[in-house]
């Protein structure tokens, strides 16, 4: 394992500004496509449910658990409790900082994370106890900073100053981890302190950063962008929020803030040379603090890697460490929700379909390339690349906020698919063990009990808590399903209320059943996401097809019912009263997929999928992995095991070796690999020449 959550590295010159992209930029949304997220959804599902459970309690107690070092030694312990570091902030300490320099920033992740689980009465408690820790670190500077890994070991390099280095000492990133937290701990509990330790913090900043004669400073790895616009958005819903915290608030100074740090990229001394340099040199002549003799004002540019090469309104391509990118591009998605600013909206859409149509794997996973953690070329796709958890949980994001933004339900197909495939890979059945990189055939590729950079467990909290916020959106009239989760949810629609509750079997089969109950006889339309991987469209922009089509049967009341597609919307307007009720049935059937011919890696390989979750072969059920061809000519079948990997559906088909040898195998959900203690996996099959 490379250290590459170490957040340095050598920046790429990829971004060339000018640089033509042949693909269309989204359409510009027309006034009112726009959706809105349906909160407080329950879900109550045969998939799901449990894995909540098991992520509620058992994860959520092992990530704490481990970041305060609780598997170590004993001895080894107290050096790495990484909660401990606000308790020396807060002492007035100095040295014996535990763990990496984005750990706060991780631990606000996990707060933010557990809960939005909603744990029980103790586990609740247990945070509260770290919430004031936190709040104890923050009371001992006046202006509110707090970083406890520049604090303990770099106290006077504070934002990178005086020869500091922001890139790894994370101070923006881990203050925008901090609000984000403060936001979604408030909103699951009604409790204010974390809050206020994060409004504290925002003020901190916005008093310090933005144009002349503030000072210069964006975030050097993203996230903050879309956190401080959560906590304006907070302010602007909940006005009378404001008088109930102990500290002031301006909420448009944080929108503002967010402006400044997407806009602001791009805009630095010029140096240093990344590519040319190398990391060394590089951070030697930050460190030095040369790019103060170009000009008083300037600062150090972090490079292509943390996409700050050229402004962003500028940037055709998804590029550098995908993590960053992934979340750079959801801030930009959120402040053109927000704003409806045409160079937001056009940015966005362009680096979406960049990254869609020609960067994203298989399983919805970004990131090809292991140095830097990073995006490749176009059409670099090969089966052993790196794919961190991170990253596919930001590129979820992204694709969830487009969804938003546009009101077309391709960026909801491409959220199901990183959710399904490399979100859901991150932790074990166990909920004990995890991922840090998901390559798609691997021959030595195992799960770690914990990892010295430990960034995908709380990303993978922060994304499967949010997830009942996905399943339903609305816009006036018009009710949205977006995911097919078994789930209770109140939805205020423009004079009515409806009470929809979702039945389903899926992702092992298609059936879905949706009663709507509004509160009031009305017409309003309902829209059911038909995903492209039912309708024959693998992906929007042709990197992937499949051999599957057919069309997707609704009926109402049990009566067979027309629909019509918009914007990947089967639409079903009526008049809707108390008891109604509206079935379909998605063809969860065995599908194989290829890959664009521009894909060099990937010829003459096939994958597996059924609905929305692709299979992979594991040594585990296939001894002759490696000589294994596919024979497609063969039918693949389709079963649910009771007995295996907690439930799953297996796929089993046909081979044909070099030899002519004939041998069966068996697909399990590539998201179920590496529990049975078994290392080789593949995603993508070699077919057999003959049966080609
Ligand atoms: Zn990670």
């Amino acid at each position: 394992m490379k250290k590459h959550c170490l957040s340095i590295g050598l920046g790429v010159s990829l971004l060339a500004a000018g640089q033509t992209y042949s693909q269309n930029a989204v359409n510009v949304p027309a006034a009112g496509s726009q959706l809105t997220q349906v909160r407080k959804v329950t879900i109550n599902d045969p998939f799901w449910s449990p894995k909540m459970e098991l992520w509620r309690t058992t994860t959520a107690t092992d990530v704490l658990d481990k970041f305060e070092g609780k598997h170590l030694k004993a001895e080894e312990q107290a050096k790495n409790n990484v909660f401990e570091n606000f308790d020396k902030v807060a002492a007035g300490k100095k040295g014996g900082h535990a763990g990496l320099p984005w750990f706060d920033g991780l631990i606000y992740e996990t707060i933010r994370g557990i809960g939005d689980l909603h744990p029980d009465a103790a586990l609740q408690a247990r945070i509260d106890g770290y919430i004031d820790r936190i709040y104890a670190a923050q009371q001992a500077d006046p202006n509110g900073y707090i970083n406890t890994y520049t604090d303990l070991m770099e106290p006077t390099h504070r934002w990178g100053d005086n020869g500091g280095f922001l890139r790894w000492q994370h101070d923006v990133y881990n203050a925008g981890m901090l609000v984000e937290a403060g936001v979604h701990y408030y909103k699951a509990t009604g409790k204010t302190k974390l809050l206020e330790v994060a409004v504290r913090a925002a003020n901190h900043m916005t008093a310090l950063m933005g144009p002349a004669p503030k000072r210069n400073i964006v975030p050097a790895h993203s996230g903050p962008e879309e956190a401080v616009t959560k906590l304006y958005w907070l302010f602007k819903e909940n006005p009378d929020l404001k008088t109930k915290l102990n500290v002031p608030v301006n909420e448009q100074a944080y929108l503002a803030l967010a402006r400044f740090w997407i806009e602001n990229r791009g805009h630095n001394a010029g140096y240093p040379l990344w590519l040319t340099w190398g990391n060394d040199q590089s951070e030697k002549w930050v460190k030095e603090q040369k790019y103060k003799e170009i000009s008083a004002d300037a600062r150090p540019a972090w490079g292509d890697y943390a996409q700050d090469s050229i402004p962003v309104f500028q940037q055709k391509t998804i590029e550098g460490h995908a993590v960053r990118a992934t979340l750079l591009a959801t801030g930009i998605t959120a402040m053109a929700l927000e704003s409806h600013m045409p160079e937001y909206m056009q940015t966005a859409g362009r680096l979406w379909d960049n990254m869609a149509g020609r960067r994203m794997f298989v399983t919805g996973g970004v990131g090809a390339i292991a140095h830097d953690e990073k995006f490749g070329a176009d059409y670099f796709l090969p089966s052993n690349a790196y794919l961190e958890t991170c990253a596919a949980v930001g590129a979820g994001f992204f694709s969830q906020r487009m969804n938003e933004l546009t009101g077309d339900a391709k960026y909801m197909d491409e959220f199901e698919r990183v959710l399904y495939n490399n979100v859901l890979t991150g932790v074990s059945l166990s909920g004990k063990q995890y991922t840090y990189q998901n390559p798609l055939n691997a021959h030595d590729h195992t799960r770690w009990e914990w990892h010295s950079c430990p960034c995908c467990p709380p990303m993978f909290l922060k994304m499967v808590s949010a997830l009942p916020d996905y399943i339903y959106a609305s816009a006036a009239d018009r009710l949205y399903v977006n995911m097919f989760i078994g789930s209770n949810a109140e939805i205020g629609l423009a004079d009515n209320k409806v009470a929809v509750s979702q039945e389903t079997g899926y992702p092992w089969n298609g059936k879905v059943v949706l009663n709507i109950n509004p509160e009031k006889t009305g017409a309003f339309s309902v829209h059911v996401r038909v995903p492209g991987w039912a309708r024959g469209i693998e992906n929007p922009y042709g990197l992937y097809a499949s051999d599957l089509k057919q069309p997707v049967a609704f009926k109402i009341n049990g009566k067979a019912q027309k629909v019509t597609l918009e914007n990947g919307y089967a639409v079903i307007r009526r008049e809707w009263k108390k008891g109604d009720r509206v079935e379909l049935d998605l063809p969860v059937r065995p599908r194989v997929i290829t890959a664009n011919d521009q894909v060099k890696d990937l010829k003459n390989q096939v994958a597996i999928a059924a609905g929305p979750v692709i299979y992979c072969l594991e040594t585990a059920d296939n001894a002759d992995l490696d000589a294994l061809q596919v024979d497609t000519k063969s039918p693949l079948a389709l079963q649910y095991r009771n007995d295996l990997l907690n439930g799953v559906n297996v796929v089993t088909g046909k081979s044909k070796n070099a030899s002519g040898k004939v041998t069966s195998f068996t697909a399990v959900p590539y998201y179920a690999m590496g529990n049975r203690g078994g290392k080789g996996n593949k995603v993508w099959l070699p077919v057999n020449p003959a049966t080609r």
